[in-house]
């Protein structure tokens, strides 16, 4: 059973009040989520009023129209504050406004902001208050919107704006998962409407279940990036048809095809409306693959070829990012569904047969027993298709092998691009402070130059890295307190355990942050399977041990829910002096806090399953370590020095589990825990620290999103 609570949500419209002069230039700043990133951003708005900026959820135009005329006048007439404003502005002018192109840095022959890269994904995680993202994806993409503004790359995303996005979670006092959904509200976020050229709203229409179903768009700014959204909840749309965005991935098969029909094919009928001509589409993931058949269709028109004529032009402009390590994946359609989204007309339109259109999504296209798959449609159609990580390609091609029957599975034609993550939205503001003393105020782009980066980092002393870490995890331990403390009255448990809350964790207890989506790969189950031994790890006086978890579980898998309900028993068990913790909403902001200040980070995938992994680099950067299974980007970064590792990297036959827990219980007893409390007369822990600083060093320059980016620019885009 799905136990959903509707959540009322204010509406508030804000009337930004007029702000005194010395602040004006906030109000253009809180329109484009460049602030979140930049240095000083988020501490300027939140000094306008810390505890607002919480409530509102870092919304800044929220803030903005929340903060009392005597607030603003009253910071107005600080001079310190207005000179750090003043700053933020002309770093805000010198940002936006330097006209260097990406030509300037070379490779990327054939883009131009008249011909960009349109860059396609289902979800977005730009920033926790633009709650368009479920997990992993999402926030690879906003990332990747993030580097390429940074890097100045041409390219516009394109995108749906889901009203009710993803899920927040909250555990019962069962421990048993329940769904609240909000409502996403384009008034009160930095959304602008997109008009036509008459000035009135744009609307964008597809022909969806033999409806024509009508999308307007938002436009949010990201730095140089623009990331276009589409609507369909407006009045001139039939209720169903409102609902087309409504959720993401919370709705049922149909709902799924026809949002991916919508951004698909809606994404580059939007994209000709807008007189943008891109150099090349990048699905991100198989879910905007329809915009192949768009393209075709256009072409076909156009210039009155036919589609046999047309797939060679749209596979010059396509490529593909592949994630999944299955074949069977979420992105797969039953015939009849197909037919009832698409109708007759739109094969019609491509001058295809029946059996043609549907053989397009097979990997046999005479096998009529086959469904209509994504990822076969974006292969066929792209020129490029690549996987996420070294052994992801790897399992790529020898997964996709049978639609090149002709070619060994090594000869395939499917590359990788190792994902990245954006250094200065996951570095912690204290180590960032440090990287900008002793690598420079350019530390992120110094960050792609490996020898500048060792050198800099090198300056860093022990006393000032592990200082700034115990900062953080200060800072993580009145997080833990502070949610737990507040989950626990919501819960309406006693008072007692509400309070002890308060003085949980211990800021000097090594601590390991194990934060992921509850699925099956990623073997939650694996660290509970001998508690007693966990438990002697966790509980020893001299050398203690804390755990904080955090993740959500799909709506519709009890099993995974099943999963944390276990957890949240396990936790309440006396013995473990409350050294575990399971923070709920595992999202954005709760990475952030958990990334940045962790000693730990374990991963328990099952290989090779984990196509890359991202959260592991986010680690890495601020300085933390990785406990991790040899897979995804894990096994391209460890390199014996800069973190532990799990298992030995090679599928065994015999019980992976059982091999895999002894692995991980006989690292942390053997080499984590003794490591770490290993402190010379100063009490510092010299061995550990220098690893923290191996794994700085050697990781930051290759899992970065700015490698990422410019390696798509100069082998996949161009
Ligand atoms: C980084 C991130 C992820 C992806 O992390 P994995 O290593 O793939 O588990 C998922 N969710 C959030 C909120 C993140 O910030």
């Amino acid at each position: 059973m799905i136990e959903i609570i509707e959540e009322q949500n204010n509406k508030v419209v804000p009337e930004i009040q007029v702000l005194p002069s010395p602040l004006e230039p906030l109000r253009s700043i809180s329109w484009n989520y460049w602030w979140s990133w930049s240095r000083d951003g988020a501490g300027c708005f939140r000094e306008l009023g810390p505890a607002i900026w919480e409530e509102c959820e870092h919304n800044p135009r929220l803030l903005l129209s929340r903060v009392s005329e005597y607030r603003l006048a009253e910071m107005a007439n600080d001079p310190v504050y207005c000179e750090r404003v003043a700053k933020l502005a002309s770093d805000f002018d010198e940002y936006m406004g330097l006209r260097q192109s990406w030509s300037n840095h070379g490779n990327a022959a054939g883009l131009s902001p008249e011909h960009p890269v349109a860059y396609f994904c289902a979800e977005f995680g730009v920033h926790n208050s633009l709650a368009l993202y479920s997990g992993g994806l999402g926030i690879l993409a906003g990332d990747h919107l993030k580097s390429a503004s940074d890097l100045r790359l041409p390219l516009v995303a394109v995108g749906l704006l889901y009203h009710q996005g993803y899920f927040r979670q909250r555990l019962n006092r069962e421990g048993w998962q329940q769904e609240v959904y909000r409502e996403t509200d384009p008034e009160i976020l930095p959304l602008h409407t997109v008009t036509g050229e008459d000035g009135s709203r744009l609307l964008i229409e597809v022909l969806i279940r033999d409806r024509a179903v009508r999308a307007q768009v938002w436009r949010a700014e990201v730095g140089r990036v623009a990331l276009y959204l589409l609507d369909t909840n407006i009045a001139e749309n039939a209720e169903t048809d409102r609902w087309v965005t409504g959720h993401l991935y919370g709705g049922d098969r149909e709902t799924r095809i026809v949002q991916e029909m919508l951004l698909g094919i809606g994404g580059v009928r939007l994209l000709r409306r807008l007189n943008i001509e891109p150099h090349v589409y990048h699905l991100n993931e198989g879910h905007s693959a329809f915009l192949t058949l768009e393209l075709a269709r256009e072409t076909m028109h156009s210039r009155g070829l036919s589609f046999a004529e047309t797939m060679p032009l749209v596979r010059e402009r396509c490529v593909f990012t592949t994630h999944t390590p299955v074949a069977a994946g979420n992105d797969e359609f039953a015939v009849d569904l197909v037919e009832r989204s698409f109708g007759s007309t739109y094969e019609q339109q491509l001058g295809l047969s029946h059996q043609e259109f549907l053989g397009l999504g097979r990997l046999d296209p005479k096998d009529a027993s086959e469904s209509f798959g994504l990822t076969p449609l974006a292969l066929r159609l792209c020129r490029s298709t690549n996987g996420v990580s070294r052994k992801h390609g790897e399992v790529s091609r020898a997964l996709w092998q049978k639609l090149w029957p002709e070619k060994t599975v090594n000869e395939v034609p499917i590359t990788h691009v190792t994902n990245g993550v954006h250094a200065p939205t996951w570095v912690a503001p204290t180590i960032r402070a440090l990287y900008e003393k002793h690598v420079g105020q350019d530390w992120a782009n110094k960050l792609r130059q490996r020898a500048d980066w060792e050198q800099g980092v090198a300056r860093l002393s022990d006393e000032e890295l592990w200082a700034a870490h115990l900062l953080l995890k200060q800072r993580l331990v009145a997080f833990v307190r502070e949610r737990s403390f507040q989950a626990r009255v919501d819960r309406g448990e006693a008072v007692e355990y509400a309070e002890a809350a308060r003085s949980m964790f211990d800021t000097n207890a090594l601590t390991i942050g194990f934060a992921r989506r509850v699925a099956g790969y990623k073997r939650w189950s694996l660290l509970l399977n001998d508690t007693e031994r966990l438990l002697k790890i966790i509980d020893n006086a001299e050398r203690p041990v804390q755990f904080v978890f955090a993740g959500k579980a799909h709506p519709q898998d009890s099993e995974a829910k099943m999963i944390l309900q276990e957890v949240a028993r396990w936790k309440r068990d006396e013995r473990l002096k409350d050294r575990a913790v399971f923070i709920d909403d595992y999202d954005q902001e709760v990475a952030r806090q958990l990334v940045q200040s962790v000693d730990v980070w374990l991963n328990v995938p099952r290989r090779p399953l984990e196509a890359s992994g991202t959260s592991g680099e986010k680690v890495a950067m601020n300085g933390g370590l990785n406990l991790s299974v040899l897979d995804g980007w894990w096994l391209e970064g460890y390199d014996g020095s800069n973190g532990f590792a799990i298992g030995s990297g090679v599928e065994s036959s015999n019980d992976v589990d059982a091999s895999d827990a002894e692995s991980l219980y006989r690292t942390l007893e053997q080499d984590v825990v003794p490591l770490y409390y290993d402190r010379d007369g100063e009490g510092l822990p010299r061995k550990w620290i220098w690893m923290m600083k191996r794994s700085i060093t050697t990781l930051g320059p290759e899992f970065n999103s700015d490698r990422m980016v410019a390696e798509y620019a100069r082998r996949i885009y161009s």
